[in-house]
Formats: structure tokens, sequence, C-alpha cells
């Protein structure tokens, strides 16, 4: 928290003043129902500012007095929550064969869940405008309902620079995309922010802030796809990297002698852990989902052969993980994807690998467990993002109060 005793120059106060709103939002966000009474004493906020921030905050329609009273000492306080019913966040994910749309409000409440067929078309700029026609239609249903977009954040399955250009997504053939670039085009420069990031990235933020483990400041979601990539969140902060690269655990090598990876290189984690390996080669997307059934179905009725390669492909998955218990000491590492099925099978070799690799005893604290967020985490943790980027303090509306 900042708060000011120096007559700070008026640029400073906004300043202040913002981050002061952002620190209000997320206790309310937290701790509703709440008083002013409440927030003056959790946040060391005296209550003539703690007063004039609700006052901006029920202006932006961020917070709202619900008429419930509780009776303090003498005095009734009047409780507050969390508004935002005139605004929404958007998550969008593209996929090789589909685009998943995930609007929430304020609270992360849902209010739309699409799927939508996709085509990557034949170049970058084809399927470009197929994902902006799916965008438009998202934003202008929230239009329809009255809601402000706050923002936008779309999750690429490939390398995402900090500047947000995909600069490979080799599922999808595409190089160096500038997909919010193309995005605010398409939207005809919306006037909300467009995010871009990768989708391992946003589904690890849904999980911190949606999952079974919301609130873990450690944790690692780990995509459960035909390629596998990890999103990294130490210290209660996604941790990109330099270029914004981090977490390409996939192409960690498990066997000089594995088979080939689409990367050119061999045994890398993703051809022996990848849900590829538990599948019959060069499947389209839908007989994927298709054959996983299968597999669980097979696993279920005790098929020797599919449980053998479902022991197998969970070893190369616990030593990967082990890799990860040792670099990060993670207290939670998030199955997702298609390991969500397959984990009753896959979890029990995962354990194995771990006590065998992991140097610090009980795998130093570092729980697997599959995620409870369904296929489209990484869309939701696009939401998550555009709510994380409020909570720190970029509100909608003007500073108007600013005395
Ligand atoms: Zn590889």
């Amino acid at each position: 928290m900042i708060t000011s005793t120096t007559g700070p120059q008026p640029a400073d106060f906004a300043d202040v003043r913002a981050t002061n709103l952002a620190v209000v939002l997320r206790f309310v966000r937290e701790h509703a129902p709440c008083s002013r009474a409440d927030i003056a004493a959790s946040t060391g906020l005296n209550k003539a500012t703690v007063s004039s921030l609700i006052a901006d905050l029920i202006d932006r329609r961020l917070v709202r007095e619900t008429g419930l009273t509780e009776n303090r000492v003498g005095r009734p306080a009047t409780m507050l929550v969390l508004d935002g019913s005139p605004y929404a966040a958007i998550g969008v994910e593209i996929n090789v064969d589909h685009v998943s749309a995930v609007a929430t409000g304020l609270a992360g409440e849902r209010l739309l869940t699409w799927r939508r067929a996709f085509s990557g078309g034949d170049s970058v700029n084809q399927g470009m405008a197929n994902v902006g026609a799916i965008v438009r239609r998202v934003v202008s249903r929230m239009a329809k309902e009255d809601r402000q977009v706050l923002g936008l954040a779309v999750a690429v399955p490939g390398l995402v620079d900090v500047q947000g250009t995909a600069r490979i997504a080799p599922n999808l053939g595409w190089r160096d995309a500038d997909i919010g670039g193309d995005l605010a085009k398409a939207l005809r420069d919306p006037g909300f922010p467009i995010q871009v990031d990768n989708d391992a990235n946003l589904a690890a933020l849904a999980e911190q802030r949606f999952g079974a483990h919301a609130g873990a400041s450690d944790l690692v979601y780990l995509t459960g796809e035909i390629g596998v990539g990890a999103g990294i969140i130490l210290d209660g902060r996604l941790r990109r990297g330099r270029l914004g690269y981090s977490g390409e655990i996939g192409h960690v090598q498990l066997d000089p002698d594995g088979p080939a990876c689409h990367c050119g290189r061999r045994g890398c984690l993703e051809v022996m852990a990848g849900v590829g390996a538990v599948l019959r080669k060069d499947l389209s997307p839908a007989e994927v989902q298709m054959e996983i059934e299968e597999a669980v179905r097979l696993a279920r009725a005790g098929d020797p052969g599919t449980l053998a390669t479902l022991d197998a492909v969970g070893r190369s998955l616990g030593k990967g993980v082990s890799i990860l218990a040792n670099l990060l000491n993670p207290e939670v590492v998030v199955l997702g994807g298609y390991y969500v099925p397959l984990a009753p099978w896959l979890l029990p070799a995962v354990h194995d690998e771990l006590g065998d690799r992991v140097i610090a005893s009980e795998a130093g604290g570092c729980q697997v467990v599959a995620s409870t967020l369904g296929h489209d985490a990484a869309a939701l943790g696009g939401a998550a993002r555009v709510l994380d980027s409020i909570d720190s303090g970029r509100l909608p509306g003007g500073l108007s109060r600013i005395p």
C-alpha cells in the first residue's frame, strides 16, 4: 500500500489514488460483504480516505452498497460488495481446430462460454480473420447485455514474446503473427486493451484465480495436449523470462535415443509424455478426443496394453514433473487438457518418479493434481488476466474524484 504524507506532485497523487483504489477493490473482492470501517481497519487507510475511495468505486460501478447493515457497537454499518454489472472480461483461446471464448463479470462469474470450430486457414491472415469474426461476435454479445469490455486476452499455443507477437505456433503453422494488432483492426480499434499470451501461462493464471488451488503462490500448470508446455507462477507472479519464452518443458530431452519430436530433436518430453504417446500417430484433433475416450474406456476395463502405455507415459511425465519440482519447488503442479481424464492412471507413476527423483523429502511438498477447470482453462485464464489488470489498478473510467 502507498500512503502519502509528503505533499506529492499531482501526477504522484493520481498514482497513489489509483493504487489505493486498487487496494480497496481487492479488499472488497476478497472480503465482501464488508464495511468501510473493515476496510480502514485492515488496510491502514484512514476512514475519510476510504469513504472517498469507495465513493469513487461506486461511481465507477465497481462496488455497490448491499442495503444490508451490520450492527456494530451502537452504529449500523452499510455493507459493500463488488458490483461490476456493467463490465465484462473476455478470454479467448486459439486452438488447432477450435476457438474457445469465455466472458466473466468482475467477480469472475461466467457470462458466456463458447467453443466454435475454427480453421487456421492457409495463412496467418486468413486464420486471424476467422478468429476476428468470432471475437467480434463475443464483443457484440456483451454490448447487447450493456456491458463494457474491460479487456481481452488471447491464448496461443506457442512462443509468444513479451510484446504479444506469436513468434512460433507450430501446431497452427503460424510465425511472427501480430495477433493483438490484427484483432484491434478486426474490432476497429475497440477502446479496450488486447493482450496475447501463451496458453499455458494463461491457464496457470486461471488456476491461480479460479482453480482448486486458487491463491497458491507457487504453481505450475502443464498443458496436456499433443504439445506440453508449462505456465509457471512463482512467488505469486507469472514468470515469463527475458523474452517471454519460459516454460518449454515439452522440449526437455528425456531420452537421447527416444522417438523423433516435431522440433527436430529426439526424446523430448512431449513425444514421450504428451497425449500423442497414448495415441496412434497422425490423428486429426477430433479423432484425438475420441481416442482418449477409448483409452479411458480400455483402462477402466483393465486392458493390459493400455495400462502399460499409461504407466510408461506417467513415468515420463513424472520425470518431467521431477525436473520442475527440483528446479522450482512448486506447491502444486496442475495437469490440464487430456491429462485430466487420464490422471487416475498417470498419477501413480508420476508420484513414484517424484519419490525417486526429487532430492527434497516428500518431493518438497509438491502435489500433482488434475485440473478441475476443464478444457477452456486458457480462455478462462485470459479473463483472469484482464481481472488481474483491474486488480492492479487499471480501472475503467477516469479519476473523476481527484480533489
Ligand atoms: Zn522437441
